[in-house]
């Protein structure tokens, strides 16, 4: 590994929180108490906490100066105003609803677009966003390219959606009976994999022709942005606002959960193209998340949450981003530890079925190896395999998703490259005992998103 590869922070610390690492006998009583779930372990007992990107973000003195600007205002306040102006400024859609999280923004879309029975073809799915589809009467279909099933396949874009299956899928149920298309950016469930331009481009030009909508679900735009500037031709030139701007003119909206690419730890919006549907959502935010000029955040929230969105296009800090989640991934394959690769944006996937070969998918090879990086060294994981997948609406079955993996997620500007290497030492000490990791069966299964707080036991 050459570390002048990757570049070192673009930031000062000016504050910390001092953790502490527990011992292994204490570890193995909080492992038990929380059920083997990562989910429901303290954060007070993780030592490094990869659980997720989601709202762990280290905000910038901008961010924490904004939260004294916040106009708490019910109705009218400036902070929406920032905000609602920066949504515009970077992805060009003119209209907002705020919403506390990206999941409310969930609700609200799959509400005003969906039809029972009509299907919403995405990249892969994601947990939340499939869940309020599926409520709404929406059937999820699947429509990413066969490539990005196959965790060991090192190829650029593979969250890239498979034009054929769209097609097929139009040709097949009528474009009257597709609510519309979701794309995410990046994927987060396929290990963060980024769509290309060229993909976003000619997925607008055939629902063009079909005279259906595209709605991004842009929770993580720039790290995309990163990976089209990286990799894809024609754009090493173009900075990332610039190509945040192409990427959305090809959308009519999208939902944003502000705790990731926003930087913030609270947040998210819906914005839209179109004013009729923009109507339709102002109807409903106040119903379920707050006045259309809050949605569920405070002034102060959205005036962070407007700085965050700029600071996600600064090139120094994206790079950062990208290539410190790179280099913990090439410290593990170099170590032979398999995983999803090409490495993503946000997160390095651990391949739990090659890890765990000793382990069927009924056992919850994913969820047992989260459990016993924990027990290794306090780093705290998540599943995103066979138990994230859930059941199957209809028939009651587990849903068997190809990847069964391990997410080692990373917070945005929290770690520094030494806890990288940490995290990398456990793992691999891990796989050097790897037949030791026992499966584990359910003793408490919820009916919603189960990985949340399901409990299990080991065989
Ligand atoms: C986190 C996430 C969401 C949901 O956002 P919340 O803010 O957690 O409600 C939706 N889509 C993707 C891809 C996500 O990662």
């Amino acid at each position: 590994m050459d570390m002048r590869n990757y570049p070192a922070e673009p930031f000062r610390i000016k504050s910390v929180e001092v953790v502490k690492m527990i011992n292994r006998e204490e570890r193995e009583e909080v492992l038990e108490k929380a059920g083997y779930n990562t989910f429901l372990i303290d954060s007070e007992d993780c030592y490094i906490d990869l659980l997720t990107d989601s709202g762990t973000n280290a905000m910038s003195d901008d961010q924490w100066a904004g939260l004294m600007k916040g106009d708490e205002a019910y109705a009218g306040s400036k902070n929406f105003k920032h905000l609602e102006k920066t949504v515009e400024d970077v992805f060009g859609f003119p209209y907002l609803i705020p919403t506390h999280q990206g999941r409310g923004a969930e609700n609200i879309l799959s509400r005003i677009a969906i039809k029972p029975g009509q299907y919403v073809p995405g990249n892969m799915y994601f947990t939340t966003t499939r869940y309020h589809q599926e409520t709404n009467g929406g059937i999820f279909v699947d429509i990413i390219r066969d490539e990005a099933h196959d965790a060991t396949l090192d190829i650029p874009f593979k969250g890239d959606i498979d034009l054929n299956k769209l097609e097929n899928l139009i040709n097949e149920k009528g474009a009257e009976n597709i609510a519309y298309v979701c794309l995410a950016v990046t994927v987060n469930l396929a290990g963060g994999q980024p769509v290309s331009m060229a993909n976003m481009k000619a997925v607008r030009e055939l629902t063009e022709k079909h005279g259906i909508k595209v709605f991004y679900d842009c929770t993580r735009f720039a790290e995309n942005a990163y990976f089209i500037k990286e990799q894809e031709e024609g754009y090493a030139d173009k900075t990332i606002a610039e190509i945040v701007k192409e990427m959305f003119s090809y959308a009519d909206g999208a939902t944003m959960s502000g705790k990731k690419d926003g930087i913030v730890n609270m947040g998210g919006f819906l914005a839209l193209r179109d004013e009729e549907m923009f109507s339709e959502a102002r109807e409903l935010v106040v119903v379920y998340e707050g006045m259309p000029s809050y949605g569920g955040m405070t002034g102060r929230d959205m005036e962070a949450f407007a700085i965050g969105l700029k600071e996600s296009l600064q090139f120094e800090y994206i790079q950062h981003r990208v290539l410190q989640v790179r280099y913990l991934g090439e410290r593990l394959k170099e170590a032979g530890v398999p995983i999803v690769e090409p490495i993503g944006g946000h997160a390095v996937f651990l391949d739990a079925r090659r890890f765990c070969p000793h382990l069927d998918q009924e056992e919850f090879p994913a969820q047992a190896l989260a459990a016993n990086l924990y027990l290794e060294s306090g780093v705290r994981s998540m599943e995103r395999g066979i138990i994230s997948a859930g059941r199957d609406v209809n028939t009651g079955e587990n849903h068997k998703p190809k990847l069964e993996t391990v997410r080692l997620t990373i917070p945005r500007r929290v770690y520094t490259y030494r806890h990288m290497d940490l995290v990398a030492d456990s793992v691999i000490k891990l796989y050097e005992h790897k037949e030791d990791i026992k499966g584990l069966k359910f003793v408490y299964e919820p009916k919603q998103l189960r990985f949340f707080t399901a409990r299990f036991e080991e065989i």
